[in-house]
């Protein structure tokens, strides 16, 4: 695996492949690497020639300090996961590297980043949107892999890849969970074992609306989560959407949308936590 921290040696590497005619699969991540990543990175090792995975964690997609300088980071354990997986190349540059000066840029998602994650982590999108864009003008990959553990993130590349005719294909990849259903995240690892314990109980009430929807309206689903997640002492709930599964817009009866999924975001001590799951 070859490893590069800054930008103009990784260009090179990339023309390299480019000019013996490797396809490239990417997979974008913020490191303290978990078999979710591992999900994403294998599937984009076997549809393309070359595996490059970027590991960065992105301050300017953090809107609280705290959360940003507690992110885990493992980088001995992550190298040994990306060779375990055979990845070709490592793009790990430092925040001087990808931003020498500010990125001002701001990008409109619309509707698509005014609920959920948009409206309870101001700036988060745009921040994301402004690496993402950064990252595949740098490595120019063919095909993107991102998880639909972050489900309005993938939805926002989508748009971006859309908005400025990026030639590169996004691939959405299923949700990679425990055994008992808590959807992988790198920011697992800082929970108590108290609350590892009962994180769980998010996928499961979540599956458990999930299965009332011959007898509920979107509008009840979306109380009877909110109100058996609000039981359990230690999750600070942010929100409990249904929304449809393009636009991310609420709605009203069940065949007004062609496709809708569920969506939670809690505190659950010291740690924020995401999961959606769908419903049809
Ligand atoms: P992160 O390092 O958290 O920024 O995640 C990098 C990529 O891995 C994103 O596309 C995430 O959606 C994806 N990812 C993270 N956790 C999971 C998971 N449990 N299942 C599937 N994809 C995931």
């Amino acid at each position: 695996m070859q490893i590069f921290e800054t930008i103009r040696p990784a260009q090179q590497q990339i023309s390299e492949y480019r000019k013996t005619g490797k396809t490239i699969g990417f997979v974008p991540t913020m490191g303290a690497l978990h078999e979710g990543h591992l999900e994403l990175m294998r599937r984009a090792k076997a549809e393309n020639d070359i595996l490059v995975v970027s590991i960065f964690v992105n301050p300017i997609q953090f809107n609280n300090p705290a959360d940003l300088e507690k992110y885990p980071r493992t980088p001995e354990k992550d190298n040994a996961m990306l060779r375990q997986v055979k990845c070709d190349m490592l793009f790990a540059p430092d925040v001087e590297e990808m931003y020498p000066e500010p990125d001002n840029t701001i990008y409109q998602f619309g509707k698509l980043a005014s609920v959920m994650e948009g409206a309870f982590r101001p700036g988060h999108f745009n921040g994301v949107a402004v690496v993402v864009r950064k990252l595949f003008d740098i490595l120019t990959p063919d095909k993107a892999y991102f998880g639909e553990k972050d489900y309005q993130q993938l939805a926002i590349i989508q748009s971006l890849v859309k908005q400025f005719s990026i030639p590169v294909e996004i691939i959405p990849c299923s949700i990679v969970r425990e055994k008992d259903g808590l959807a992988m995240s790198s920011r697992n690892i800082r929970l108590s074992d108290n609350e590892r314990a009962i994180a769980p109980k998010i996928y499961e009430i979540l599956k458990k609306a999930v299965s009332l929807r011959k007898v509920l309206s979107p509008f009840e689903m979306e109380q009877y989560a909110s109100k058996e997640l609000q039981k359990i002492e230690l999750f600070d709930l942010e929100y409990v959407s249904i929304a449809d599964d393009t636009g991310l817009q609420a709605f009203t009866h069940w065949n007004d949308v062609n496709g809708a999924r569920i969506f939670v975001a809690l505190q659950l001590g010291k740690v924020r936590l995401i999961d959606n799951v769908r419903i049809f």
